[in-house]
C-alpha cells in the first residue's frame, strides 16, 4: 500500500498537546502522523510537502462531543446534506471531530433520526468527522428539561435503548441521562455493556444520587450548571459532585451566556486541566444571521447570537470550538498549553477514542493550525486539508 501524500508542517510551537516543543516539526504520512519533534531530530522526506506554519500554533484537531447543527443544518435531519454542511463549517472553526447530538423526541422521531444518522458514519464527510451519536434525553429529569419538550421526556427503558443502538448500527457513543430517574441503572448497564459512554445532565441529583451515578460508571457530565439542580452550601446537589469528583469529564460552554464568566473561572480551578470539556452545544442558527431557527423539532429564536425557545429558555448556542477557547483563555487565565487539553486529549479520554486529540507517531492526522489570537489558520482532517483561512479554501 502506498503512504499517500506526504506533508511537512514547520510549527512555530507545537502542542501535542501533552508536551510543547517550540520551534517544531511534523510529518504526515496519508492519513497519519508519521513523526514530531524538533528540527534536529525529524528529518523532511524527500518530495514533501511543507507548509510553513513558522510563526503559528499547531495542536491536535478539536473534537466537539455536544453539537446539533450549524449553517442552518440541524443533524436529526438525518441527511447526508446536513450532516456535510456541519462537517464543513467545523472544519473553519478547528474541530475535526464530532458527535451529532440529538434532543428528547417521541420514540419514533428518535427511531427515525438514528437510524439515518447511523447510516450516515462511515460516509466520506468534507471537514470535521462525525464519530458516532450522542444521545442527549430521552431519559432525563422533567424538571431539569432546559428546553427539551415536556412530553418528549421518557421514563428510563433500557429494551427502547437497547433498540436504538441497535438502529444505529452502534453509533451511539454518549447518552445523557439523569442519574437520579428510577430505573435508570438498567438503562446505564446497556450502555456500559455495549462500550456507550454515559454523561449526567439534565438533572435534578442530589449529592448523593449523582455520586452513586459515578460510582457506576457514570463520569461525564453535560454541560455544567446548565439544567442541572443548583448548588447550594447545604445542598450540593449534581452540581458539588461533579466539581468535586475527580473521575467526572465536565463540559462547560463558553459563550457567556450560558455561565458567568467569573464561575466559569471557579469552574477551570476546581477542575483542573485534565477534566475540562469546551464543548459548543451549538444549534443550527452558528454561523448564520439571528433569526428564526430549529432544535431537534423545537422552534428558537435567535437574537444577538443567544439562543431561546417561545418560553424563553437557552436553547444551544451559537458557540464555534475557536471562540470558546479564546473565552475560556480570557476568562481564567490559563494557558493555552493547558486551555487545549479542553478541547483535544480530554474530549478524546472522556469518550475512549483512540488516536485523536493528540499529535505523536501513529495518531489520525487531525490538525488545527492557529494565529496569536486563536483564529483557525488551516485545518487538517485525515491528513487533508480541509480549510485555509489565506487562499479562502474551504472543503
Ligand atoms: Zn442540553
Amino acid at each position: 500500500m502506498s503512504k499517500g501524500r506526504i506533508v511537512a508542517i514547520e510549527a512555530g510551537r507545537l502542542l501535542t498537546p501533552a508536551k510543547t516543543l517550540s520551534p517544531a516539526r511534523l510529518v504526515v504520512e496519508g492519513t497519519h502522523i508519521a513523526e514530531v519533534g524538533t528540527a534536529e531530530a525529524v528529518r523532511i522526506p524527500t518530495g514533501a510537502e511543507r507548509v510553513d506554519a513558522s510563526n503559528l500554533v499547531v495542536t491536535p484537531g478539536f473534537i466537539d462531543p455536544h453539537i446539533h447543527g450549524c449553517g442552518g443544518a440541524d443533524v436529526m435531519d438525518g441527511t447526508y446534506e446536513s450532516l456535510n454542511v456541519v462537517s464543513r463549517i467545523l472544519a473553519r472553526h478547528g474541530t475535526t471531530a464530532f458527535l451529532p447530538t440529538t434532543v428528547s423526541a417521541p420514540p419514533d422521531v428518535l427511531t427515525s433520526a438514528l437510524e439515518k444518522l447511523g447510516g450516515l458514519m462511515s460516509k466520506n464527510f468534507d471537514g470535521a468527522r462525525p464519530l458516532g451519536i450522542h444521545l442527549e434525553g430521552p431519559f432525563i429529569s422533567a424538571y431539569k428539561r432546559g428546553t427539551h419538550k415536556a412530553g418528549s421526556v421518557l421514563a428510563p427503558n433500557a429494551e427502547l435503548f437497547a433498540q436504538w443502538i441497535r438502529v444505529s448500527g452502534d453509533s451511539v457513543r454518549l447518552v445523557t441521562i439523569a442519574p437520579e430517574l428510577e430505573g435508570i441503572d438498567s438503562v446505564i448497564h446497556v450502555a456500559n455493556d455495549s462500550g456507550i459512554v454515559a454523561a449526567m445532565g439534565h438533572s435534578n441529583a442530589t449529592f448523593d444520587q449523582a455520586s452513586r451515578g459515578a460510582g457506576r460508571g457514570v463520569c461525564y457530565a453535560v454541560h455544567t450548571f446548565n439544567a442541572m439542580r443548583g448548588f447550594s452550601h447545604r445542598d450540593p446537589g449534581i452540581v458539588g459532585e461533579v466539581l468535586l469528583s475527580d473521575r467526572i469529564f465536565a463540559e462547560i460552554i463558553t459563550d457567556g451566556a450560558h455561565v458567568d464568566p467569573a464561575v466559569v473561572r471557579l469552574f477551570a480551578r476546581v477542575k483542573g486541566k485534565d477534566r475540562v470539556l469546551l464543548v459548543t452545544d451549538a444549534i443550527s442558527a452558528t454561523d448564520m444571521p439571528d433569526g428564526r431557527y430549529v432544535l431537534g423539532p423545537d422552534a428558537v429564536n435567535v437574537v444577538d447570537g443567544v439562543c431561546r425557545n417561545a418560553e424563553g429558555r437557552l436553547a444551544g448556542s451559537t458557540l464555534t470550538q475557536d471562540v470558546a477557547l479564546r473565552n475560556f483563555v480570557n476568562w481564567t487565565d490559563w494557558s493555552i498549553e493547558d486551555a487545549i487539553l479542553g478541547l483535544t486529549l480530554n474530549p478524546s479520554k472522556a469518550l475512549k477514542l483512540e488516536r485523536k486529540g493528540v499529535l505523536e507517531p501513529g495518531a489520525d492526522a487531525d490538525i488545527a493550525i492557529l494565529d496569536g489570537q486563536f483564529r483557525v489558520m488551516k485545518t487538517f482532517v485525515a491528513g487533508k486539508l480541509v480549510f485555509d483561512r489565506k487562499t479562502g479554501q474551504s472543503a
